[in-house]
């Protein structure tokens, strides 16, 4: 398979690694939003948060939250993202699971999303149109 996360992870490929064990890898962004933005990988490979398996998920955000903080420190950035996007219209260009650290700075902040409004009965609608979908997966949840 053609994934550059896989070559970078098994050092088939170059990148800027700030931390590295068995499992993990976190490297800088080759087109960062600020410098430093990080981005933090298992070496496995998984298409989306959907797919990672949770126990995966659970390494992968602790040494997210740990990374987060040496990026905060380090950089003595005054706040920062924790960003997955998933699937190609949420902006997911490499389809290899990964967290973005971003750090962010007082007024450099561009990345606010466009909001709308809903109608008091469209909210119930859509409450009641994803309520009915969790709880027709919560099986899962508890096993
Ligand atoms: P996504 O758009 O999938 O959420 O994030 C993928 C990120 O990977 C992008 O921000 C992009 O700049 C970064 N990226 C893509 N190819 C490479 C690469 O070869 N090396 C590094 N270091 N980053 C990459
Ligand atoms: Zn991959």
């Amino acid at each position: 398979m053609d994934c550059i996360f896989c070559e970078i992870a098994s050092k088939d490929a170059e990148a800027e690694v700030i931390f590295e064990n068995e499992n993990f890898v976190a490297f800088l962004d080759i087109n960062p939003v600020n410098y430093g933005h990080t981005l933090v990988v298992p070496k496995k490979h998984f298409d989306n948060f959907l797919t990672i398996p949770t126990d995966d998920l659970s390494e992968l955000t602790k040494i997210t939250q740990y990374l987060a903080g040496a990026v905060k420190r380090a950089l003595k950035a005054d706040g920062f993202n924790i960003i997955s996007n998933n699937g190609n219209s949420a902006g997911q260009s490499v389809f290899h699971f990964h967290y973005h650290i971003i750090p962010r700075y007082e007024n450099d902040f561009h990345m606010r999303p466009r909001t709308i409004e809903y109608k008091q009965s469209e909210i119930e609608l859509y409450r009641d149109k994803i309520k009915e979908s969790v709880s027709k997966y919560e099986g899962l949840l508890n096993g």
